[in-house]
């Protein structure tokens, strides 16, 4: 009797689990995203009381720029998730070479190669 070991096609991380992954940033991401839209919502509400309005905006700009980065980086988790389910996951949209393991442990949903990150 013979007992044959799982093969597994690839040697990186499993499909299910770059999932898990992802969905846990995408949460992450839209739970940051919320925050600072609460954040914002209050700081609209009380900008009556600011003794200097600037500072008041400023404080806003800061707030809009964190969220737009929030939303990027999002987006780039959904664009990941996307690839993943159409076998697209890990190839360079650049170059379409296979994207460095270590590179997409520490950025799942990097969607370029290290030479294209930039
Ligand atoms: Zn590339």
């Amino acid at each position: 009797m013979t007992i044959t070991a799982p093969t597994n096609p690839t040697t990186a991380d499993s499909t299910a689990s770059i999932e898990a992954r992802l969905l846990a940033l995408q949460a992450e991401y839209e739970q940051r995203i919320f925050g600072i839209t609460q954040s914002l919502a209050k700081t609209a509400g009380s900008v009556e009381q600011w003794s200097d309005q600037s500072a008041a905006h400023q404080n806003d700009d800061a707030y809009y720029s964190l969220r737009q980065e929030a939303e990027t980086e999002l987006a780039q988790v959904r664009t990941a998730l996307t690839r993943l389910h159409s076998g697209e996951y890990g190839v360079c949209t650049v170059c379409g070479a296979q994207i460095e393991a270590g590179r997409l442990t520490a950025i799942p949903q990097a969607t370029r190669c290290l030479q294209h990150a930039h």
